[in-house]
């Protein structure tokens, strides 16, 4: 399937909620789905009835695949994956997906969104301790430094970064603005994860 290139705040209607998909528009008065809450196309208004089961479990899938900007195979990978990992498939599908290289460097703020993070991995900007990974489903674990390639550093962009992101990281890293560097002290936990994704309903989804 090809990755979708419309509209991303399209997206967050469809899903009702805040993907965060586009960096600061996300979090101002413009966010369009602050704006239009309702679900798009011209009867997007009219479509909001009771949804059954499945849809409620499909759209909750939906949302965690677009949240993170995953394809359907790829997404379905990581839940098989989930369900032989130890522990609870949820939880375990969840974790996975935050240890995303493109999500680490989100969270870290050094990208502004996941989509704008998954482009600065993509075009070669990242290192994880010290070599080039552009591969943005690279999975980081504890003890991974990320860092921003030097040449990239001296970039106006990553420049400001330096001064401070501005963001509050998660508990399981820790980020030298000043070095353009973060440091993974733990694997995440799902209570680190601030989404409100029930994943109890993508796992009921696939063991339909
Ligand atoms: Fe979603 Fe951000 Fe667009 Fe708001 S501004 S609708 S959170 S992508």
């Amino acid at each position: 399937m090809a990755r979708y290139t419309g509209s991303v705040c399209r997206l967050c209607r469809r899903e009702g909620c805040k993907l965060f998909l586009k960096g600061e528009k996300c979090y101002g008065p413009k966010c369009t789905v602050s704006v239009r809450p309702t679900p798009p196309g011209e009867h997007g208004q009219a479509r909001q009835r009771k949804m059954s089961e499945y849809g409620l479990q499909l759209r909750e899938k939906q949302k965690a695949k677009r949240t993170y900007g995953v394809l359907e195979n790829q997404f379905h990978r990581y839940f098989e994956e989930a369900e032989r990992q130890k522990g609870i498939t949820g939880d375990n599908l969840l974790v996975l997906l935050e240890r995303r290289l493109d999500n680490v460097v989100y969270r870290a703020g050094l990208g502004a969104s996941r989509p704008m993070s998954r482009q600065l991995v993509l075009h070669g900007h990242i290192r994880v301790n010290g070599k080039k990974v552009d591969v943005p489903s690279y999975l980081v674990k504890a003890g991974d430094v990320i860092t921003v390639r030097e040449k990239s550093a001296e970039s106006e962009y990553f420049k400001g970064l330096r001064e401070g992101t501005g963001k509050v990281v998660p508990a399981w890293m820790t980020i030298d603005a000043q070095n353009l560097k973060v440091t993974v002290d733990a694997m995440p936990k799902r209570e680190d994860i601030d989404l409100t994704i029930q994943e109890n309903l993508i796992v009921e989804l696939y063991s339909r």
